[in-house]
């Protein structure tokens, strides 16, 4: 039977994450963060001193890369080789090593499969830049997720709790993270044609799923 798949995509800080998980409880269904696998390969670039920019490097480095995610307590653990990195990768060094590397369209290739056999297999929510455009183009459920820069910057900075914080520099490495991923031509950040678009920015979280509830329980 096809799988009931709802896709949420935007940029960084529009509260993806946080709306997807929601969303994902309120209809029984599994979450997919699939902008972890893209850190995950950026996490293995960085501590393996990888030159991803030369691509017979790259293709070596994909064809040893064992990434996936597995099962546990009910949500998707990212383990790379055997270990689990999940909570290695939410470093503002590695969100921006992979906004660099995801531009390049090997590395994406080599998760398209990961992401297809999840949603093959069970109904799931799917946070990600390309999830409506280009890995799930027939979705059941779009939705395409903004808000203003400052307003994103200003979420990331009180969700950090390190004391050198700087809401100048995440405001900055946001742009930097926005520029790249919209403009890169492989797979780039924007809404699908069909996708529902919502403005955060003067939303609660609340507000953005009762909204998407409220679409989906209407169609
Ligand atoms: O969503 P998150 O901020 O964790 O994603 C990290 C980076 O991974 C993004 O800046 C983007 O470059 C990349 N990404 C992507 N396609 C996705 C999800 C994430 O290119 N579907």
């Amino acid at each position: 039977m096809k799988k009931t798949i709802v896709t949420i995509d935007g940029p960084a800080g529009a509260g993806k994450t946080t709306i997807s998980k929601l969303l994902s409880q309120s209809l029984g269904c599994v979450y997919v963060d699939t902008g972890s696998l893209y850190r995950g390969v950026a996490y293995e670039i960085d501590r393996q001193k990888i030159n991803w920019e030369n691509d017979d490097v790259l293709a070596g480095f994909i064809d040893s890369l064992d990434l996936n995610f597995e099962n546990k307590d009910k949500e998707l653990v990212l383990v790379s080789s055997g270990k689990d990195i999940t909570d290695l990768i939410r470093t503002p060094q590695i969100s921006m090593l992979a906004s660099a590397t995801s531009a390049k369209p090997r590395i994406r290739a080599a998760l398209l499969d990961i992401q297809k056999n999840i949603a093959a297999k069970q109904d799931a929510v799917f946070e990600g830049r390309d999830m409506g455009t280009v890995v799930f183009p027939d979705a059941e459920y779009k939705f395409f997720l903004f808000a203003d820069l400052a307003i994103r910057a200003q979420r990331r900075y009180n969700e950090m709790d390190e004391c050198s914080k700087d809401i100048d520099h995440i405001k900055s490495q946001m742009a930097t993270r926005d520029d790249n991923d919209s403009q890169r031509k492989s797979a780039p950040l924007k809404a699908a044609s069909d996708a529902i678009k919502i403005d955060s920015t003067f939303l609660t979280i609340d507000q953005v799923v009762d909204k998407m509830v409220g679409i989906m329980s209407k169609s």
